[in-house]
């Protein structure tokens, strides 16, 4: 559980080269790559793995509290990444964008990001929990979803995906009633790279296709206080 797990306490004490050591040490005078897309709970890491080709240079982490999820996970990833370091004609950065973290998303992510670091939050494929008296457990809700909006940046955007009806009415009921999210409309989503990724490359996904089940989508823009952008 949580404490065999080792916690920054603050975002700017976590050691991210070992996660992307294609970009560490970052060159004198440069920025150093910080990571700007999460994705929260990523079980098998189809979602990361189809984004790395669509944005190479963006850094991406999925965050995944089950130690054997997250340990695939890490193996499927070092896999891609010799297979792409091999290829003649392919930039020795594929795959070296993303990578993977045990830990419980729920409780520590401020830990890891800083304010407005994040411009892409994926919440894909949830754990449902049915029951009334667990709904509190669930992966949205009025407390996290500060934490999130602190993490995100200023137009960045919140993907939700589920197959559960109940799960995604109460996921938009929640979001809706947030002062800093406002729901994109199908036009504003027209064309983002991510949206046929979040509903059809993960694991889940692709589990839901199988059985042919529904899916629901509901993305939120991050906006500010008072300017509505
Ligand atoms: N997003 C993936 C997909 O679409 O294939 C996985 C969906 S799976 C139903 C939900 C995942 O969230 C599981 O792998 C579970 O271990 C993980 N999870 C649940 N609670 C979590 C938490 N607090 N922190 C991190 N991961 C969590």
């Amino acid at each position: 559980s949580d404490h065999q797990l080792e916690y920054p306490i603050r975002p700017e004490d976590y050691d991210w080269s070992k996660h992307y050591p294609a970009y560490f040490p970052t060159k004198p005078g440069a920025t150093p790559a910080q990571v700007e897309f999460a994705d929260i709970g990523c079980g098998y890491g189809g979602l990361l793995t189809s984004l790395s080709p669509l944005f190479p240079t963006t850094l991406m982490v999925g965050m995944e509290i089950r130690v054997k999820v997250e340990d695939y996970v890490r193996k499927r990833i070092d896999a891609l990444r010799t297979q792409h370091a091999n290829l003649p004609h392919t930039a020795p950065s594929s795959y070296q964008n993303i990578s993977v973290m045990r830990m419980n998303a729920m409780k520590f992510s401020p830990n890891f990001f800083t304010k407005g670091q994040l411009s892409k939050m994926f919440f894909l494929f949830p754990d449902p929990h049915f029951k009334k008296r667990k709904h509190k457990a669930r992966i949205v809700t009025s407390t996290l979803l500060a934490e999130y909006a602190y993490m995100l940046r200023v137009g960045g955007i919140l993907y939700t995906v589920t197959d559960v009806r109940d799960l995604h009415l109460w996921m938009v009921k929640h979001l809706d009633e947030h002062p800093l999210f406002v729901r994109m409309t199908d036009a504003e989503l027209e064309g983002d790279l991510c949206v046929p990724c979040v509903m059809g490359e993960t694991e889940e996904g692709k589990k839901v296709e199988r059985n042919k089940g529904d899916k629901f989508l509901a993305c939120y823009r991050r906006i500010d206080v008072d300017h509505n952008m």
